[in-house]
């Protein structure tokens, strides 16, 4: 495969950019080479700049539910358009996107829009500790809520700790104000509120943990956080910017039927456009500002391009059989690279959640916390996304990324595609089992 384009457009980029890239993992750190520069992209595929053309599982980290370059979307978005790109007062757009979410989604009253899933995040933080008068956050190990100073921060060596950031330049004194547990470990959770009784403004969970593998999580668990919340003062937030209208139209909440206090947005929502969303009763969402005293704002919040983008994307979300029609492919698709996996008695994994699905190099039938990961696993990802590339299959560059299912997909595409994987697993474990490899 020809990558002179991609490899000269990505020295370039070195000049301009840190790392080449406008955000981390694009520059393939954790696979090796060189990433590729994407010229366009058209239903499930994708070409590179040497022409070279791919079936995408990465769809822009998720965002991509109808696939790439949807006629609806565009169309939409160029209809809009006609009309100019931005005016910083309020338009229809906005009260149509709202309407949209909100008659279909039984855990909101009132939403915000902001521009991307971090902003979305940190608003929703603000917006707990204005609305409970309290400082601390609880988050858990392995979930990823965006690059917001007070959740960058991972675990200590305690059960129960402050943790350490997890980036340079995040202040003392933020860190400690983010307590870290384990995830599905309901006593430490109690235990932290006995601890920092009073103190703890909010609870966030991913309830789908997709951006470290696919971790599981119960929905006992999820009804045992929402319980304790309540119990102890604190607001559950439910970071679904990647499961909300991924899980299902009403993202995991609806998935599982559990009330969240506060949900966030992004990725989908926008269909494809960078906007991202926080929403919460009429009550907790009167404090915002101008109504309340928890002040948010966006200079391009609300953007009609963005906004025409999100309307028609979720249009075609809430078409009956939509979300079941995308499972079924993928439990279709996974299932054919298991079946292979057992007959060669491999340990390999693929940890499903409806159109979302991580491939884990383990021997385990569930991975259930960040630590049961074995980094080492990584090694064999790399190999196998190597041969994926090489054979017209493109996922994200890192092995604790997920994969993702659109409406888009053909029953060709997912065949080729499982295919090209179970042959990338038989070269895997013959070089991991074949001393001559090593
Ligand atoms: C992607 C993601 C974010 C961050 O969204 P950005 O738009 O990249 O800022 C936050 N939380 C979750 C769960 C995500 O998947």
């Amino acid at each position: 495969m020809n990558r002179n384009k991609s490899a000269e457009l990505f020295e370039k980029a070195k000049t301009y950019f840190p790392g080449g890239v406008n955000s981390p993992v694009r520059a393939f750190k954790s696979v090796g080479g060189t990433p590729l520069f994407i010229k366009k992209g058209d239903g499930s595929h994708i070409w590179d700049e040497d022409g070279n053309e791919f079936i995408d599982f990465c769809y822009s980290w998720g965002p991509l539910i109808l696939g790439h370059n949807n006629t609806k979307i565009r169309e939409k978005v160029w209809e809009a358009m006609q009309d100019g790109t931005s005016f910083g007062a309020p338009t229809a757009l906005e009260n149509e996107l709202a309407e949209l979410i909100l008659s279909n989604n039984r855990f909101i009253e009132k939403i915000r829009f902001v521009s991307s899933g971090t902003e979305a995040v940190m608003s929703a933080i603000r917006l707990a500790r204005g609305f409970t008068g309290r400082d601390k956050i609880l988050k858990f190990e392995g979930c990823y809520h965006g690059h917001v100073d007070s959740l960058l921060v991972k675990a200590g060596s305690g059960l129960i700790t402050f943790g350490n950031s997890s980036s340079a330049g995040i202040p003392k004194g933020i860190v400690n104000d983010t307590i870290v547990v384990p995830l599905n470990r309901i006593d430490l959770v109690r235990e932290a509120f006995e601890t920092f009784k009073d103190q703890i403004a909010a609870i966030i969970i991913e309830p789908i943990p997709a951006n470290n593998g696919l971790l599981g999580v119960t929905k006992e668990f999820l009804f045992c956080l929402s319980c304790m919340a309540k119990k102890n003062g604190a607001l559950l937030i439910f970071d679904e910017v990647i499961s909300g209208f991924r899980a299902g139209f009403e993202g995991a909440a609806g998935l599982y039927s559990i009330e969240p206090d506060i949900v966030t947005y992004g990725k989908i929502i926008g269909g494809g456009f960078p906007v991202g969303a926080y929403g919460a009763s009429k009550e907790i969402m009167s404090r915002v500002s101008p109504d309340g005293d928890v002040y948010q704002a966006g200079t391009l919040s609300g953007n009609p391009v963005a906004m025409a983008a999100g309307i028609a994307a979720l249009t075609e979300c809430l078409k009956p059989g939509f979300y079941q029609q995308l499972a079924e492919k993928t439990k279709q698709f996974t299932d054919t690279i298991i079946q292979h996996s057992i007959s060669k008695k491999y340990p390999f994994k693929i940890f499903v959640n409806q159109s979302i699905f991580w491939l884990a190099f383990t021997s385990q039938n569930e991975v259930n916390a960040a630590e049961e990961i074995d980094p080492k696993s990584m090694d064999k990802f790399k190999i196998l996304h190597a041969f994926m590339l090489e054979n017209g299959v493109y996922f994200g560059p890192s092995g604790y990324e997920v994969g993702f299912i659109s409406a888009a997909h053909s029953e060709a595409d997912l065949e080729k595609s499982a295919q090209v994987i179970c042959d990338g697993l038989d070269l895997v474990f013959e070089q991991v089992l074949s001393p001559v490899a090593q």
